[in-house]
């Protein structure tokens, strides 16, 4: 057993570190007032490399697995939580399935131009009357010689409103059950597709937009892998996501617990500093009894996933307890802050609500328990 990160990712988080406190932090106020992803980020990250340091360095990714891509969004996670769903998002699903089963052609147009945060992507399966029974999709796409016709309406998804690409779910023969939903790209300017910005209260800075597909006639070439394949891909970015997912869900419980260890130690009532008082003092061991616990599931699926052994289950528990932590974490947190936990400028406010989606996306907790039941035996 070797608990050490490599002088790589060691070097690889200090830099990023660095890079999200110095060139993100200053955006992040004006971003998640405005609801944006600010703009020109994407770009400046591509430069750098700091959207895909996991995928291989052919495709201009950074080739330090999905350890590095931990790494990377739980620091930008840190420091803002919408910020970082995006780069999750532009460098999960909505290029995983390019990179495993694109052709070369579809990898040199746009999964070698998201990696360089040239053009943005975007992934579609949740639908108004679909969400985590996702075999209930109700769009298709239907061939007609050399092209599909794309119908039907997508939700919450991730990235739409600034995307220029979107990688749909959609149902190519919906007799074969789940074995009939096949990935297919749309380009933002197909005729017949509009987004619709939608508003939350939560990772404010990451947009999320409906979508409509309504006659959108698309190229047959952008089929992504097979046929009815689409499901089993889902999986497998699921998989990788899920980890990916829980490094985010432990950064802002660690921003969170950062904050309140501080305040803990500034804020004097009753003659003392309140961190002092048992409760808080409690509660503040608890938060990093729970942090290193959930940074030690998270990086254990992460170095799994890196030997090649890819076990849902794995992923499904670290998504799980990271995201659970989160949220205990940051309600503490605030807890602990008192009334100012409540005022909008306070960032406890912000770890709070961000947290909140983290048992909804990417699988709700609900859905993790089924899988891991499903695990241990209990069918
Ligand atoms: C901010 C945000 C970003 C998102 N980004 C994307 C994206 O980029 N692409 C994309 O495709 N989707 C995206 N989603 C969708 C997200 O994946 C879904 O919201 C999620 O899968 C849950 O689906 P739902 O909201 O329809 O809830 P539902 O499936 O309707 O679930 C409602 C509740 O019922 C519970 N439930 C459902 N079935 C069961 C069951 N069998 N047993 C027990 N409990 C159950 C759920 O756990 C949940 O608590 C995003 C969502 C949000 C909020």
């Amino acid at each position: 057993m070797d608990f050490e990160l490599s002088e790589e990712h060691k070097m690889l988080r200090e830099a990023v570190r660095d890079f999200a406190q110095k060139e993100i932090a200053p955006l992040v106020e004006e971003a998640e007032a405005k609801e944006e992803m600010p703009p020109g980020l994407f770009p400046k990250l591509g430069k750098l490399g700091y959207i895909c340091v996991g995928y291989p360095s052919e495709y201009g990714g950074g080739g330090m697995g999905m350890l590095g891509q931990c790494i990377l969004i739980e620091e930008f996670c840190r420091v803002c939580v919408g910020i970082g769903s995006s780069v999750m998002t532009q460098g999960g699903i909505a290029t995983h399935a390019l990179l495993h089963h694109g052709t070369e052609a579809q990898k040199q147009k746009y999964l070698i131009p998201a990696i360089r945060g040239e053009v943005i992507g975007a992934y579609g399966l949740t639908e108004p009357n679909a969400g985590s029974d996702a075999a209930q999709i109700e769009t298709t796409a239907v061939k007609q010689g050399d092209k599909y016709i794309i119908n039907g309406n997508k939700i919450y998804i991730t990235n739409t409103p600034i995307c220029n690409y979107i990688l749909v779910a959609a149902y190519t023969n919906k007799s074969a059950g789940v074995r009939g939903i096949s990935v297919i790209l749309v380009d933002r300017d197909t005729p017949g597709l509009t987004i619709k910005k939608m508003n939350k209260f939560c990772i404010r800075s990451s947009p999320t937009g409906e979508v409509t597909l309504d006659n959108c006639v698309v190229p047959a070439e952008n089929l992504i892998g097979e046929e009815g394949k689409g499901f089993s891909y889902l999986m497998e970015t699921l998989d990788s996501g899920r980890i990916v997912h829980a490094a985010s869900s432990l950064s802002v419980a660690e921003a969170a617990y950062q904050a309140a260890l501080d305040y803990g130690q500034q804020r004097v009532q009753f003659g003392h500093p309140i961190g002092t008082f048992q409760a808080n003092s409690f509660k503040l061991a608890r938060m990093a009894m729970e942090i290193e616990a959930a940074r030690w599931l998270m990086y254990r699926a992460a170095w799994l996933y890196d030997q090649g052994e890819r076990r849902f289950v794995e992923s499904a528990m670290t998504k799980l307890y990271a995201s659970e932590v989160a949220q205990r974490v940051t309600a503490e947190a605030m807890q602990i802050h008192g009334g100012v936990a409540l005022m909008f400028e306070s960032p406890v406010n912000r770890y709070f609500r961000d947290s909140r989606r983290s048992t909804i996306t990417e699988g709700t907790s609900e859905i993790q328990l089924m899988v891991i039941a499903r695990a241990i035996g209990i069918k």
